[in-house]
């Protein structure tokens, strides 16, 4: 009997640990940030989070954040803004509600917010922010608007990563910000609860293709891209899907998706095709 107890807690132990390893080094993958001043007015700070951008104004009166990052990285960033000075008028955008774009919104509470057009409930439900958004833009629309001299589009795209997912354009810089409509080398995360339409999916990024070629293209996780890498999660897909079912496709593509990263239980080759699983009742 005791030695079957010390077993068992010898399995907890080893199982702890292990855990606590690859979270580890999860971690430190996740969210280490990288920040890369683009030219003298743009910068973009990859990891910590979400990907966020933080464009300046030539005169510096305007600045807009595209999300805003959690914990110290969110305090870095805050801090990387202040060093810029001046008292310029803050713009924030959310590509959508969850927490590693969002949380930093409360370093920013004089800022104008412009999110998707979540109802009031389920945005205070999924951010835990007091900061309700000024302007909620609806599926199908956009917002036009100058920050300095560049042209700002945000587009909601309706239906993809959650319920409503906003895209960024910079038009003078042809750079798209996609949120996480775009996981660059990662395994998507796909919450079914949160508004997530793999399907819908499929059709926002043929849009993306189209409507914006030749574009540098900032993910919402992963490293600064183009439309390559709209493509590779546009077949990952359609190849995950198609093969429910079918035991030597779903062998083969494990080993072709091998190289991606994921997040045990959350984000990674099994819960991808889960969700196709799901949807297709198999
Ligand atoms: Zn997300």
């Amino acid at each position: 009997m005791e030695k079957m107890i010390f077993i068992i807690i010898g399995v907890i132990v080893v199982i702890g640990v292990s855990f606590f390893v690859v979270f580890k080094v999860l971690f430190a993958h996740i969210f280490k940030m990288t920040i890369h001043e683009f030219d003298k007015e743009l910068t973009i700070f990859v990891g910590g989070g979400g990907n966020s951008i933080v464009l300046r104004s030539e005169n510096n009166d305007q600045i807009l954040i595209i999300d805003t990052k959690m914990m110290d990285y969110a305090k870095k960033m805050k801090e990387y803004i202040d060093d810029m000075g001046g008292n310029p008028e803050i713009t924030i955008v959310n590509t959508h509600f969850h927490m590693d774009h969002v949380t930093g919104n409360e370093n920013y509470p004089e800022s104008k917010l412009i999110t998707g057009d979540y109802p009031d409930e389920e945005w205070r439900k999924m951010t835990k922010q007091k900061h309700m958004p000024d302007i909620k833009i609806k599926p199908g629309d956009d917002y036009v608007m100058n920050i300095g001299t560049e042209v700002v589009t945000i587009k909601n795209m309706g239906h993809a990563h959650t319920s409503q997912d906003l895209i960024i354009y910079l038009k003078n810089r042809n750079i798209l910000i996609t949120g996480d409509i775009l996981y660059q080398k990662r395994h998507p995360v796909l919450f079914e609860s949160h508004g997530c339409d793999p399907d819908h999916w499929i059709d926002v990024i043929n849009v993306l293709i189209k409507d914006y070629p030749g574009s540098v293209v900032i993910p919402g996780h992963g490293d600064i891209t183009d439309e390559s890498a709209l493509v590779m999660l546009k077949e990952y897909f359609e190849e995950i899907k198609d093969a429910v079912g079918a035991k030597k496709k779903i062998a083969d593509l494990r080993k072709k998706y091998n190289y991606l990263d994921g997040i045990p239980f959350m984000a990674n080759f099994d819960t991808t095709l889960a969700y196709f699983k799901k949807k297709t009742n198999q």
